[in-house]
């Protein structure tokens, strides 16, 4: 039996080629490996427009070390963050602002609704003390798409600083750190890059990366400290994630093969169309809008059908070859299908396929 499809936003499917990169060792302090880090580092902040103004600082652990990290960092103590909040990642990102005990306000909106551009420049008018603005680009919770451009143009020209969770959105949607003026853009190994989870990375401004020694609260997760080290010997402060490290930088040939950003949209872009189609076709909606729904993941409102569970619908799929993920509204009934990771139309279609009658033989139809 083939190994299941994970329609999940990360860890989610590889190619093979990734997965076979990790079969080698390597030491940390070789310098082929030095030269892995060094590469898969310049790419990153090449897909981010960043090579001029940014400089990328990889991490080991998942995203939420990065996020954590980045915030630690570049807000300093005596800063204020706002956070933009309509699911899930958007509350984290608070609370890591309060376990890092730093001074955080949240404006807060519905799970289906972005945070407005004018309301923001009102918030930030009322309180001068807020220094950074905290936004998760794609909000994963639901597969919202935030308006980065509109917001990152208000806080820039308030002369604010932003920090953007681009976890789900980075590598598929075009972000340029250095036209939209981002402080810091977060994400990792194992969602758009369709590399394995353990490292996340920070795309950090020079400059404000520079002026935060001190800020640090954590050994661990210092920022600066990992950037001087590498830039001193090429090497990562801790053991580094090696084998992840080498999958890495084999999904990075393979999205530059593929050609790059535009190209991985247009494949996300294209999948998301065809699940919405054809559970559509089904009864089955979206949540969102589809004018909001960004080419990620889409939460699909469950069948209304008293009998639905997520657990049997999850262990009936999960059966036949596709693993589902669950929805995140305390308020719906929701389900999430992830169209991201090595996948195109070919396994939508049959994943779709696989969707729609096992709605049907659980009798959940109307
Ligand atoms: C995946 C994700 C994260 C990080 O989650 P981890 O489980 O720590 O990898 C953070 N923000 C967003 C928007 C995400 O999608």
């Amino acid at each position: 039996m083939r190994e299941p499809i994970l329609l999940t936003p990360g860890p989610l499917t590889t190619a093979l080629a990734t997965k076979a990169a990790m079969l080698t060792d390597w030491g940390s302090w070789d310098s082929r490996f030095n030269e892995l880090t060094r590469s898969v580092c310049h790419d990153l902040l090449t897909i981010a427009n960043g090579r001029h103004s940014h400089a990328c600082i990889p991490l080991q652990g998942s995203g939420t070390y990065a996020v954590e990290a980045a915030i630690a960092n570049l807000v300093p103590r005596t800063g204020k963050l706002l956070v933009l909040v309509n699911g899930a990642y958007g509350k984290r990102m608070a609370q890591i602002a309060q376990y890092l005990d730093r001074d955080y306000s949240v404006y807060e909106t519905a799970d289906d609704t972005p945070p407005s551009a004018d309301t923001l420049a009102m918030l930030l008018q009322d309180d001068p003390t807020i220094s950074h603005v905290g936004l998760i680009h794609c909000e994963t919770s639901t597969g919202i798409l935030n308006p980065l451009a509109d917001i990152a143009a208000v806080v820039h020209a308030t002369g604010r600083k932003l920090i953007v969770d681009a976890m789900s959105s980075f590598g598929a949607l075009p972000i340029d750190v250095a036209a939209l003026h981002i402080d810091a853009l977060i994400a990792s190994s194992n969602k758009c890059l369709e590399g394995v989870p353990g490292m996340g990375f920070v795309i950090a401004n020079q400059d404000s990366l520079l002026a935060s020694r001190g800020n640090s609260h954590s050994l661990a997760l210092d920022l600066l400290a990992q950037y001087e080290y590498m830039q001193a010997t090429g090497q990562w402060r801790f053991t580094p994630p090696t084998h992840v490290v080498a999958a890495l930088r084999v999904a990075l040939d393979q999205y530059l093969a593929e050609g790059g950003q535009s190209a991985r949209l247009a494949r996300y872009a294209a999948n998301a169309t065809l699940l919405q189609q054809r559970l559509g076709e089904a009864g089955l909606l979206l949540f969102l809008p589809t004018e909001l729904q960004a080419p990620i993941i889409l939460t699909f409102h469950a069948p209304a059908h008293l009998g639905y569970q997520f657990k049997a619908f999850y262990e009936a799929v999960r059966e036949q070859g596709f693993v589902l993920y669950p929805g995140k509204l305390t308020s719906q009934e929701t389900f999430r299908v992830g169209c991201i990771g090595a996948i195109d139309s070919a396994e939508i279609e049959q994943a779709c396929h696989t969707i729609t009658t096992t709605i049907r033989q659980l009798g959940w139809t109307q």
